[in-house]
């Protein structure tokens, strides 16, 4: 594959990975009361969709499982079968809200695999365009790109309820 030149991701890496009461951060998202705040798009029984601060693309977003988890093999099938769902569920949504071409769907297990927060597991979905290797430097600007990214937020949420796509009752 191509790779994505993505230089913002740098404040990313060498950035917090505990929030202001040194908590994880993946941990506190979703029970934030400020969900646009925290980019937090979906939230379902196991797990919940987030956007990335620091995209490799647009519409970059991230599956993270409730459970403060290394690696998939710590999780149950249950939460495995849910993190699947989810993306399952934001494929169309990004198709249709980004006209996407194709997708990168994995995990950075450990920091020798790239993880920028390595103690608890997330699932990457990172859209991909024709040709984008090649263009994406012109957003290197953090600013531009986080202004783009609560833009896509408000996108992405308007998708998910034309999809009929609901957080889960037990969540909300
Ligand atoms: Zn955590």
């Amino acid at each position: 594959m191509d790779r994505i030149w993505a230089p913002w991701r740098i404040q990313y890496i060498l950035g917090d990975k505990r929030d202001e009461n040194g908590e994880c951060i993946f941990c506190a998202k979703p029970r934030s009361a400020d969900l646009r705040k925290e980019l937090v798009l979906l939230k379902r029984d196991k797990c919940y969709v987030c956007m990335n601060l620091y995209p490799y693309n647009a519409g970059h977003l991230m599956v993270c499982p409730y459970q403060h988890a290394h690696c998939i093999t710590e999780l149950d099938a249950e939460t495995n079968a849910d993190v699947m769902a989810a993306a399952q569920l934001m494929l169309p949504v990004l198709r249709s809200v980004m006209n996407c071409q194709g997708f990168n769907i994995g995990y950075n297990i450990g920091k020798a695999a790239g993880a920028g927060i390595e103690e608890h597991l997330h699932l990457h979905i990172i859209p991909r365009w024709v040709g984008d290797s090649n263009i994406l430097p012109v957003l290197s600007d953090t600013r531009v790109i986080s202004e783009h990214i609560e833009e896509t937020w408000e996108r992405l949420r308007r998708g998910l309820a034309e999809h009929g796509i609901e957080d889960s009752p037990n969540r909300a």
